[in-house]
């Protein structure tokens, strides 16, 4: 059994973190300042007597004994994080260094949750970990994407300078239940405008393309990670590389719920990637990871939570 904090735990991901970690018998420590994250996404574990969950901002630096930590404090949808930009850069980068500064005193492993939004809109498609990226460092993305970038950038000096035991997981879109209805993101925005037949938005023209994980498979990447063999500090890809148009996304949405919406058409967002999927060779050939639920499955347990919670 070990201690874990989870920075971000009552997030999306770290929400459904928390509940398997628990499960596979571990105390959990959940910090978060619920700037996107839920008390409403951790109430059924505030009970158990090995789960904590601490108001906390991680830009300031905390004091814990704990074995591991998986540094996912960060909102993650363009919306959110574009909203206050500077908060975003600082969590980013003030978070990693107080994470850090955390498992450098106790000698607990960290795991940061990096992002594929470090290779930017990218000429090298799939993307390989090898790829450096092409973001552009001065738009409005660049609060997440370099700072993203910072946070890795981190992790590798305090591994190499301090010995610090470190993981990097670049993580590609993940969807599922107990995405917030006002996430903003494609999965979650396009369920509930078909849900409730409203008007489906289509940013461009819909040819951009993403690779959807779905949030158990990702979990699972991100755990055989954490518990992988110190040599071992990624970066490394965890997503699905089935490759989707969002045009192809909306259609297959409207078709599962039946839905009556019509396709809008909006400005695309300044510097969207036109394409993205994953390269996942090398967390196939080191964690033994692959994803195992299709979109279509995905989106139906997706689907499902949005009719409870809408
Ligand atoms: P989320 O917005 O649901 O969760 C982020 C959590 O961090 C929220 O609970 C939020 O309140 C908390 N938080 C934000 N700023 C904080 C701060 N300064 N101090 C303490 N807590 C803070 O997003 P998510 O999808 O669960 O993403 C979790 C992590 O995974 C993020 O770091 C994100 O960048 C990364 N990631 C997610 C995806 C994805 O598709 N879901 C893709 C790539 C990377
Ligand atoms: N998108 C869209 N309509 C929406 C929300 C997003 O067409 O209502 C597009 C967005 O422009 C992008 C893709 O869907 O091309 C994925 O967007 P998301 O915000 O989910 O993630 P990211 O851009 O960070 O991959």
């Amino acid at each position: 059994m070990k201690r874990i904090l989870i920075t971000g735990g009552a997030g999306f991901l770290g929400s459904h973190l928390s509940e398997r970690l628990l499960a596979e018998g571990h105390e959990v420590l959940c910090l978060d300042n619920f700037f996107t994250g839920s008390k409403d996404n951790i109430r059924h574990l505030l009970g158990n007597p090995h789960f904590e969950c601490i108001r906390h901002d991680i830009i300031n630096p905390i004091y814990l004994e704990v074995d591991q930590i998986y540094n996912l404090a960060c909102p993650a949808s363009p919306v959110h994080y574009q909203a206050n930009p500077i908060k975003t850069i600082k969590t980013n980068v003030m978070g990693a260094i107080n994470a850090l500064g955390l498992a450098k005193r106790v000698k607990a492993r960290i795991l940061q949750a990096s992002t594929s939004e470090v290779y930017g809109d990218p000429e090298i498609h799939p993307q390989t970990e090898a790829y450096w990226g092409r973001v552009n460092p001065i738009g409005i993305r660049s609060c997440y994407d370099e700072g993203k970038r910072a946070a890795e950038c981190l992790m590798m000096d305090y591994h190499r300078q301090n010995g610090v035991d470190i993981k990097i997981a670049r993580i590609f879109n993940t969807y599922g239940p107990r995405m917030a209805v006002s996430d903003g993101r494609v999965v979650s925005n396009f369920v509930i405008q078909a849900l409730r037949g409203e008007a489906i938005t289509i940013y461009g023209d819909g040819s951009q393309t993403r690779s959807f994980c779905y949030v158990d498979d990702l979990l699972e990447g991100l755990i055989r990670l954490m518990n992988s063999p110190s040599d071992f500090t990624g970066p490394v890809n965890i997503g699905n590389p089935v490759e989707f148009t969002i045009l192809e996304l909306a259609q297959r949405l409207i078709r599962m719920t039946g839905s009556a919406s019509q396709l809008v058409y909006r400005p695309l967002p300044q510097d969207d990637p036109v394409q993205r999927k994953p390269d996942i060779a090398l967390a196939r050939k080191v964690l033994d990871w692959e994803p195992q639920v299709p979109l279509e499955r995905g989106l139906e347990k997706t689907i499902a939570y949005f009719q409870q919670v809408i």
